[in-house]
């Protein structure tokens, strides 16, 4: 089951990964991971993509399409796999197809997950984090025992510097309109299935997570 996920922050997506990742047995692989991995062990591909981040530039595509396709190509996604991250425009979605041609498969489903913008923004704001184990907590859906008190260390949680409401929104912003021509890419093919995760609605992750499972052992 080969699956690309899409979803803003603040969605639970990393929560429906990781359900989906246990009951398929398949690995979920986010860009961020691939890209730290590059660096890391100094692959030719790190170094390139250090090169560009030193300077301030976005890494070209061809260098995430590269990564991306090495990644896929392990024996772990045999299987399958859920892409998380990317792709994020038509070109990567397009060589996403070819990579996959290549392989003899295609893609299989694309989870995109919706919760509105108001309870996204609730939600990121409400979150904390502990300084010194750095767990995450979340004041309305993840609370600690007690007031904003790290449950293992005692010490008093923080919010995140990058967790401001205008950055936010501005990240936002440039999710959606990267991921609409992305989506409609995909809907063309007739592959999306659309689940709303939304607190108004009685509906978190985990039920996303289980229909998702559902359609797909239909
Ligand atoms: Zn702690």
């Amino acid at each position: 089951m080969n699956i690309v996920m899409m979803g803003a922050q603040g969605t639970g997506k990393g929560t429906v990964a990781g359900i989906l990742k246990g009951e398929l047995n398949i690995p979920h692989i986010s860009t961020g991971d691939i890209f730290r991995k590059n660096i890391k062990e100094g692959t030719e591909l790190g170094k390139i993509a250090t090169k560009y981040a030193d300077e301030g530039k976005l890494v070209p595509d061809e260098v995430t399409n590269a990564m991306v396709k090495s990644r896929i190509n392990e024996p772990d996604c045999e299987n399958g796999f859920i892409l998380d991250g990317y792709p994020r425009n038509i070109a990567q979605a397009e060589e996403l197809d070819k990579i996959l041609e290549e392989k003899g498969t295609k893609l299989d489903l694309v989870a995109y997950l919706k919760t509105p913008t108001e309870e996204i923004i609730e939600r990121v704001m409400a979150r904390r984090e502990c300084p010194k184990c750095k767990r995450v907590y979340n004041m309305v859906l993840n609370k600690p025992k007690n007031g904003e008190i790290c449950d293992d260390c005692g010490v008093e949680l923080t919010k995140r510097v990058d967790d401001t409401e205008e950055k936010l929104k501005t990240r936002l912003e440039i999710f959606f309109n990267e991921t609409e021509p992305v989506i409609k890419y995909y809907k063309e093919k007739g592959i999306v299935k659309e689940e709303e995760i939304s607190i108004s609605i009685n509906r978190l992750a985990p039920e996303a997570a289980k229909d998702l499972i559902d359609s797909m052992r239909k």
